[in-house]
């Protein structure tokens, strides 16, 4: 039986029907001509959706956190230093993956809710040398957005390489590989693109190809992107089975990107982002991530005093939406909202008003019609 929630978890975000048929496609043999064409096709739209003229796209089976430990493996080799920009939990999670390759590393990290700024990455570049610079674009757990275009400007002159975590951004929020000077975006099939999880997703500039050819090895073997480049080129070829249905679905999720056109998607996460806000903020929510801070991609929603976590999201699920706990620090005390991917007007107006349903089955008063009123305010602005 199909489950007809809306599912508006930090990601998989919902799958629209285009995508869920081409996942439903027969499967054909991986080096077939089919697959090639979807591969190839997957691979040159996602180099435009992360404005990469030069780059060199790899698409293989795993999940962000294996795209996190790629790009690591790849462009740190013996005696490189990286510097770690953690905004949260996913930025320690990269310093996780140092620790457990003995990566030396050092960690910057903001408050939960903000993200280091251009200004202190600068002063710890004065202080130090580093060969590798790791940011997230987008902390999930605290909804907090990196000023990505600005570090790349710090970094501009300092010959480091810049790995940037997309994971909860890429498709959704601008990420200008190359005027940005970007080496390395990584990042998932399930957020923004649309698409079921199962996908780990890198880009790397022309500088960081370099670098992985300028090492004699690296401590991998299926996350060597040495070995999938060739298949990346030419996918009639092979080195390890590649998730033939869940390519071709991806494939399918980039054209519906690149046919909503880069910056129309941007601007809808934007305003997709504040509609939800803005009615969530009618119904006494307020939001945990700084001001300045915020993501177009998620909400991180403080719940008013006397609403209980657990009771707040079993009548939402009830009420046809699911939403995500709080991580780490925040857990009871917020739930999260994802609003990213191919989500539609209609989605937002029915989330917020799932919203208001289950504040009033708590027994909260709210005037009604308020917050519908808030979203259609922004929504037709
Ligand atoms: N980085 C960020 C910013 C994420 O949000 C996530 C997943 N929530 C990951 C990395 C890890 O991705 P995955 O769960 O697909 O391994």
């Amino acid at each position: 039986m199909p489950d007809e929630k809306l599912l508006l978890i930090p990601g998989p975000s919902p799958v629209v029907p285009r995508i869920l048929d081409a996942l439903a496609l027969p499967t054909v043999s991986h080096v077939s001509p089919e697959m090639a064409h979807d591969l190839k096709e997957a691979c040159e739209n996602l180099k435009k959706i992360v404005f990469s003229d030069e780059g060199e796209p790899f698409i293989v089976a795993g999940a962000g956190t294996l795209a996190m430990e790629m790009a690591l493996l790849n462009t740190v080799g013996p005696g490189d230093r990286v510097l770690v920009l953690s905004q949260g939990y996913f930025g320690d999670r990269m310093a996780q993956i140092c620790q457990a390759f003995g990566i030396d590393h050092d960690v910057l990290a903001s408050e939960w809710g903000r993200a280091v700024t251009p200004r202190e990455l600068d002063a710890q570049l004065k202080a130090k040398n580093y060969s590798v610079v790791v940011c997230t674009h987008v902390d999930t757990a605290t909804g907090a957005c990196a000023p990505v275009e600005e570090y790349g400007q710090v970094l501009e002159t300092t010959g480091s390489l810049f790995i940037v975590d997309g994971v909860c951004a890429t498709g959704g929020i601008a990420e200008r590989m190359d005027a940005w000077g970007i080496d390395v975006v990584l990042t998932a099939a399930q957020k923004c693109l649309g698409t079921p999880p199962g996908l780990a997703i890198l880009v790397l500039s022309e500088l960081a190809m370099e670098k992985r050819r300028g090492l004699a090895s690296v401590p991998a073997y299926y996350s060597d992107l040495l070995r999938w480049l060739p298949i990346m080129r030419d996918p009639t070829k092979y080195f390890s089975t590649p998730c033939v249905n869940e390519i071709r679905a991806f494939a399918e999720a980039t054209r519906i990107v690149v046919e909503e056109g880069l910056e129309d998607r941007f601007e809808r996460h934007v305003l997709f982002a504040e509609a939800l806000r803005a009615g969530l903020a009618a119904l006494g929510f307020s939001f945990f991530t700084a001001p300045g801070f915020e993501a177009a991609t998620l909400s991180v929603v403080r719940y008013p005093d006397g609403v209980d976590d657990k009771a707040f999201r079993a009548g939402l699920g009830g009420n046809g939406v699911v939403v995500a706990g709080g991580l780490g620090p925040t857990a009871g005390q917020v739930f999260r909202m994802g609003h990213m991917g191919n989500l539609t007007s209609a989605q937002v107006r029915f989330a917020v008003e799932a919203v208001e349903k289950t504040l009033v089955s708590l027994g909260r008063v709210v005037t009604p019609g308020a917050a519908r009123s808030a979203v259609d305010a922004v929504l037709k602005s």
